[in-house]
């Protein structure tokens, strides 16, 4: 495009830097305005000596073939009853599939379709390795210097306890919501386990299509997207899918004195290096186009002409994007050649060579579209191919940004965080809430925490030295308050 119209001549040249200047000066804010915050202020040190009691639960699932244990779960939910009594009160309170807890408020007018949060219980647990390593212990729940640290506070109890927090102030202050609202928080998110499910079978078994259904997911970034000097509350629209897909090569076998030219592990080796060479297509369009475009017009002049150029500079940026492995994985399906082994003596040749591939599948992408993908780039009849089953799936849906459910969810977002823009984009790890993909076209992934890049907040989730800050914990209880109150009153 930029060459045909450099082609042209001057005269080409001049229109298209008026036509590029132009789109970058009427670059129109999408952000809904910001209004003050209409609920209860919180009591900020109440609230994180609450959550901080909560991190003491060793709240973790037990992953496949390992003995779950129920003791911290049965003693979370016995100190939720009575640390939360106008919860444990005022809503009807489910176990579904042995841990998770399905918590209904019942609204006023029972034709408005509910609202449901989601969050989970269960934390990941911390390498012994790691210990020394931690400036608080991870589960001993201290609060030091303005943070609430251990294991959870990021993911997800952060969330699961701001919402209980946000439906007890509410019910206290004597709030009648007009809609139903819903919390369910699963017991073994982390190993991808049957909790979330299970309620969502459930609430479709009983006919329940929620207006809108907010899980964990993207945050308050500070300092995360480039070109973008304000804060970004990023609302997930959608996650990635999951496939992992075994190659075998058999083999002869025998004495390696009088080898073929290819032994097993060099075909399976030549099929991976095929595979590596042939990456599977960007997407510029989607949600992470969304992003761009929502985030566009709030940066500075020279990412205004960029952001606003994608005719004709998205190959650019699309460079740019691919360049880094987070933002590549953002824009298309990635390929992680994971596992290789075959043989077992080195004067023997292999009998078996064996290697095993990780996609994460962008949303528009499917199972059957990787297959062939790996079909033809390995294009080898000796290379046996093998979907292996377990955790795979297509990516859910990507969610609507043309709903009452949006409209509310990033009015809140402004309400609460006012210094930050919001804009859309993915998650490209997977949540509980692709397991109620069908219940509602509008379910949204977004924690109300602020990661800050040059604290290294990102490397907190899953790792050494989880977090929150006790005032982000005290907005995030806001942030779910205000959004029970705005959703609870929209039509
Ligand atoms: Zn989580």
């Amino acid at each position: 495009m930029l060459k045909r119209l450099l082609f042209l001549g001057p005269g080409g040249f001049v229109l298209l830097v008026v036509v590029v200047l132009g789109r970058a000066l009427t670059a129109s804010s999408s952000q809904p305005p910001i209004t003050p915050l209409t609920v209860a202020e919180v009591d900020a040190d109440a609230v994180a000596e609450r959550l901080a009691q909560s991190v003491r639960f060793k709240t973790i699932a037990a992953p496949a073939g390992q003995t779950f244990e129920p003791a911290p779960f049965d003693a979370f939910h016995a100190w939720i009853d009575t640390t939360y009594p106008a919860v444990t009160s005022g809503l009807r309170r489910e176990v579904v599939a042995g841990h998770s807890l399905l918590y209904t408020w019942k609204g006023l007018d029972s034709s408005l379709p509910p609202l449901l949060l989601l969050a989970h219980q269960d934390a990941v647990p911390v390498e012994d390795s790691t210990l020394p390593d931690w400036e608080q212990p991870p589960f001993d729940g201290v609060i030091d210097d303005g943070w609430i640290w251990g294991r959870g506070t990021l993911d997800d109890k952060v969330s699961m306890l701001a919402i209980l927090e946000a439906v007890e102030s509410l019910w206290k202050e004597g709030v009648q919501p007009q809609r139903t609202v819903m919390l369910a928080f699963g017991h073994d998110e982390e190993v991808s386990g049957q909790g979330a499910k299970a309620i969502s079978e459930l609430l479709g078994q009983r006919g329940i299509k929620p207006m809108m259904i907010l899980d964990e997911g993207l945050v308050v970034t500070h300092g995360i997207v480039p070109g973008l000097e304000q804060p970004a509350a990023l609302v997930g629209l959608a996650e990635k899918g999951y496939l992992s897909v075994e190659m075998t090569v058999a083999g002869a076998g025998g004495h390696s004195s009088m080898p073929p030219p290819h032994t097993a592990v060099g075909i399976l080796a030549e099929a991976v290096t095929r595979l590596e060479a042939n990456p599977l297509p960007a997407h510029m369009e989607g949600p992470m186009a969304e992003m761009l475009a929502t985030l566009g017009p709030e940066m500075d002049f020279g990412n205004k002409i960029v952001f606003r150029n994608l005719w004709l500079l998205g190959g650019i940026v699309q460079g740019k994007l691919e360049a880094s492995y987070s933002t590549n994985a953002a824009i298309r399906t990635t390929t992680a050649v994971t596992m290789f082994d075959g043989g077992v003596k080195e004067n023997v040749l292999p009998q078996e060579a064996r290697a095993v591939v990780n996609f994460r599948i962008f949303p528009g992408d499917t199972i059957e579209d990787i297959l062939r993908h790996v079909e033809d780039s390995v294009d080898d009849s000796r290379v046996k191919l093998k979907p292996l089953g377990g955790i795979s799936g297509n990516p859910p849906p990507v969610s609507t940004m043309d709903s009452e459910g949006w409209a509310v969810l990033t009015s809140t977002v402004r309400q609460a965080f006012p210094d930050a823009v919001v804009a859309p984009g993915m998650s490209v790890a997977a949540t509980d809430a692709r397991m109620y993909a069908g219940l509602s076209d509008s379910i949204y992934r977004f924690s109300p925490i602020r990661l800050h890049k040059d604290r290294g907040d990102t490397g907190r989730i899953h790792g050494t030295n989880e977090r929150v800050g006790v005032e982000n914990y005290a907005e995030a209880v806001r942030f779910y308050a205000q959004l029970i109150s705005n959703a609870a009153a929209a039509e």
